[in-house]
């Protein structure tokens, strides 16, 4: 990952804001701007310069991971600042406001006593929106963890009478792992039947049942990526109601896969998947945004919401999740995540996305 070039677009952009530097906070986001893996770490990246600080639980692994930067190891409750910016006469700074407490601000406050502080929201991560070649083949490592267990665990035979949502969701993390992640990306929904109903079900010891419906939500993480991905299958024959939910989400994610494409506004591709479901009287039922960026986050911009005013740039990763829940039958969500592209997208899992009944 080219580190310094990413630090490079970010100094542009704080020139463009008049700023000599910005402070940067969200681990993520040093992540993004310096390599470092490690729990606690700043960087100010200024349109010159980079200091990067970590603590000296860090020392090493700082070495190895932030090699062109350089480095300030500090033992106190926050890091040198002050004389860092001074000695390279940087006065007016940016600070991440999104990410910043009551208690982190008086102290940035205190630290930089008579430099100008400047609130600047969430400029990072709109450079993170667009991921270059190399983040995209993580995501895809992640994806192709996920879709193996889909195979192994799924496909494969892992669906039997009286498992446990716990079970099956463990089953599907270890598989995971078995193939080549280095983590699973959030906590697995897996949630049998009338369960299904919740969006975001946390999995319990219900045992499994004929005729349940089974909405598996799960994702790897591979060199700090993830992935992103839900399938509905049926275990015995599913309520009949059920499958045609399954078809209406199905025509609903094709067409928000349909709309996207570079330059799309993020709340058109909702609606148009939206608006499938509002017709069948079902808008209710679909109660949150139709997807989101994936990358460092799990969660990240550009968010596809109908009342977000974003837009989807090339190159960008995100997810099209539309979902139906009906209270005490259960519901169907279908979630794949897309590489937009100039003319369109490009989908990147291949697990199957019928309805199959095992
Ligand atoms: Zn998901
Ligand atoms: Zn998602």
């Amino acid at each position: 990952m080219d580190h310094a070039l990413r630090r490079t677009r970010l100094g542009e952009r704080l020139s463009e804001l008049g700023l000599d530097a910005l402070f940067v906070t969200r681990l993520p986001n040093v992540r993004y701007l310096t390599g470092f893996t490690g729990s606690n770490a700043q960087a100010l990246v200024g349109t010159e310069a980079t200091v990067f600080f970590t603590d000296g639980r860090y020392r090493e692994q700082s070495r190895h991971e932030v090699p062109d930067a350089e480095r300030v190891i500090y033992a106190g409750p926050v890091p040198p600042l002050a004389e860092e910016a001074a000695a390279r006469a940087m006065t007016r700074i940016g600070f991440e406001s999104e990410d910043v407490t009551h208690g982190s601000w008086e102290r940035l406050r205190r630290a930089l006593e008579g430099m100008e502080l400047v609130p600047i929201g969430l400029q990072v991560e709109q450079l993170r929106r667009i991921k270059d070649p190399e983040e995209v083949r993580a995501i895809g490592r992640a994806q192709e963890a996920a879709d193996a267990a889909f195979d192994s665990v799924v496909l494969g035979g892992g669906l039997r009478e009286g498992i446990a949502e716990r079970e099956l969701a463990l089953d599907l993390e270890i598989a995971m792992r078995r193939a080549g992640a280095d983590d699973r990306a959030f906590e697995t929904i897996a949630a049998f039947g009338e369960h299904a109903a919740e969006p975001h079900h946390h999995p319990t010891d219900r045992p499994l049942t004929r005729g349940d419906v089974v909405k598996l939500d799960f994702g790897a993480l591979v060199d700090g990526y993830h992935s992103d991905m839900t399938r509905t299958v049926a275990f015995g024959e599913p309520a009949e109601r059920l499958r045609e939910i399954r078809d209406l989400v199905a025509a609903a994610q094709e067409a928000g896969i349909a709309a996207v494409h570079a330059g799309a506004s993020a709340a058109d591709v909702d609606l148009a998947a939206r608006r499938v479901i509002d017709d069948a009287g079902l808008g209710k039922e679909f109660p949150h945004g139709l997807g989101h960026g994936v990358g460092l986050e799990i969660h990240e911009a550009p968010r596809l919401r109908w009342d977000v005013p974003d837009d989807l740039p090339e190159g960008a990763v995100v997810t099209v999740e539309p979902g139906v829940y009906i209270p005490g039958l259960g519901g169907v969500r279908i979630e794949d995540m897309v590489e937009v592209t100039a003319d369109g997208c490009r989908p990147i899992p291949r697990s199957t996305k019928e309805l199959v009944v095992l």
